[in-house]
């Protein structure tokens, strides 16, 4: 699946001149494309994932905004959705936005498209990336509840997820990997046994990151989720906490909470 707007266009939700929270320590100019090859239970972005909040913008009337912010930001950061699922009409952003900004560039993905990634990696230097590990990589029927995908698909997709982010490590000089505490889907063991297969995979970036996030019922999830309650800020942090003891040392522990922000802890 991919989708690829006509010329210089993206089909986009929104943006946001000034975000705290899209990229650890810094503030970012925060660009949403629409549409998303997964279907989250618990996405806070449901509506603009599956398509339904979207207008064709074109890239120059982005690019002007973000001229405007550019003095008030460190990076600019494109989420979702799935952005690779644009990726052409994306490296022409990116590259527009490098050449009449000079900004940092940023990307936020789930890695499962790595043809896709390689196509941005090849054209544009992404110097932060943020990659939504959703599910241990090991336990497909797992990552196929959380990310509302087959168990057949999820088998496939785990695997993709894995070469993403190898290709990624490679290629960016910030990597932040983040997993969000979901009610009822995953547990602080399973948060572990993903922290368990990332360090395994030893990668090599100058600059590292595992991020266990809290789950709110903000009013975009869909109704199944809607009602749950957010994950409590001690179970998020404690999960953080347990996580330190698996990855390496030269991984930067992290956990984000609406009471507390981003916090590290090591
Ligand atoms: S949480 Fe992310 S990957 Fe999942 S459906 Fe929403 S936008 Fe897609």
């Amino acid at each position: 699946m991919h989708i690829q707007p006509s010329g210089s266009q993206l089909i986009i939700g929104g943006w946001k001149e000034t975000s705290l929270v899209d990229v650890l320590e810094s503030v970012s100019f925060t660009l949403w494309l629409s549409y998303c090859n997964f279907k989250c239970p618990w996405c806070s972005n449901s509506r603009l994932a599956r398509g339904y909040e979207k207008k064709v913008v074109p890239i120059g009337e982005i690019v002007s905004h973000v001229r405007e912010a550019r003095n008030f930001v460190d990076y600019f950061h494109v989420t979702g959705g799935e952005p690779t699922l644009q990726y052409r009409s994306l490296v022409t952003l990116y590259l527009k936005i490098k050449e009449e900004t000079g900004l940092k560039l940023s990307l936020d993905t789930n890695a499962s498209l790595p043809e896709a990634l390689q196509y941005i990696f090849s054209h544009v230097k992404i110097d932060h990336v943020a990659i939504d590990v959703k599910a241990p990589l090991s336990v497909a029927a797992l990552y196929a509840r959380v990310a509302g995908l087959q168990t057949k698909i999820a088998e496939k997709i785990v695997e993709r997820v894995r070469e993403g982010i190898m290709l990624t490590s490679q290629n960016t000089e910030f990597l932040e990997l983040r997993t969000l505490l979901v009610p009822d889907l995953l547990s602080p063991s399973d948060i572990e046994t993903i922290s368990r297969e990332l360090a395994n995979l030893d990668l090599k970036v100058p600059r590292i990151a595992y991020v266990v996030q809290q789950f709110i019922p903000y009013e975009g999830v869909p109704d199944e989720y809607r009602n749950k309650k957010k994950t409590p800020r001690e179970l998020v942090k404690q999960t953080a906490e347990r996580v330190a003891k698996v990855f390496p040392d030269n991984v930067e522990i992290w956990y984000r909470t609406i009471e507390d922000g981003n916090v590290r802890i090591r």
